[in-house]
């Protein structure tokens, strides 16, 4: 019986020859297009993370949260957001603010004219919004507050671009929350004031 010779699919027989030109011929494909960081094909494609490296990422709690030991003014007070965690000393901007010998940006005469004055703060929301204030006072110390963090923010960086925002200093969020307060909410070691992030509030006029 003849032995049958083990051939391609296109009937070449698979004998040293073919085993030694194939081998060649890859060879010579991988010289031409070698693998490496230069390679442009899906230049962009994502990255993925190993699920370990993922589940070690959310599991780490922020350090901040909880406490305000990362205050350096002596003004900042515990907040709810990892974005609110920040003291007036840590931002550039803010801290080319705060008056000499002084320790904080709640100390500078501005932060008072343009955040937490009453009358400018009403004259401040008119010309942003064109609404007559509110008579509840709930909601008019909100759109105050609101107000306050948005003349700090144009006070402090001038114009942001749209869609920017720069996290205000939780010592000056808690100025604002002392100034203009939710009269239904008891402030007990912390001012506790249902807002959003202080940023936030201050686009949303
Ligand atoms: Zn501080
Ligand atoms: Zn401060």
């Amino acid at each position: 019986m003849d032995q049958a010779v083990p051939s391609t699919s296109t009937g070449l027989p698979i004998d040293e020859n073919y085993i030694l030109r194939r081998q060649n011929l890859l060879q010579e494909l991988q010289s031409n297009y070698p693998d490496s960081d230069e390679d442009t094909c899906f230049p962009d494609n994502p990255q993925r993370k190993s699920s370990s490296e993922d589940n070690a990422q959310q599991l780490i709690p922020d350090p901040r949260l909880g406490n305000n030991r990362w205050c350096k003014c002596g003004h900042c007070l515990v907040m709810y957001t990892s974005e609110e965690c920040v003291c007036c000393q840590e931002i550039p901007s803010v801290a080319l603010e705060i008056p000499e010998d002084c320790a904080c940006i709640t100390y500078n005469q501005l932060f008072h004219t343009m955040c937490i004055d009453q009358r400018i703060a009403d004259i401040h929301y008119l010309m942003l919004t064109n609404q007559p204030i509110a008579e509840d006072i709930r909601v008019y110390h909100r759109n105050l507050r609101r107000t306050a963090y948005r003349s700090f923010t144009s006070w402090i960086h001038g114009f942001l671009g749209i869609g920017v925002h720069i996290a205000i200093p939780s010592c000056a969020v808690a100025a604002v929350r002392e100034a203009f307060p939710d009269p239904k909410e008891k402030y007990v070691g912390f001012i506790k004031v249902r807002d959003y992030c202080a940023m936030d509030m201050a686009f949303d006029l």
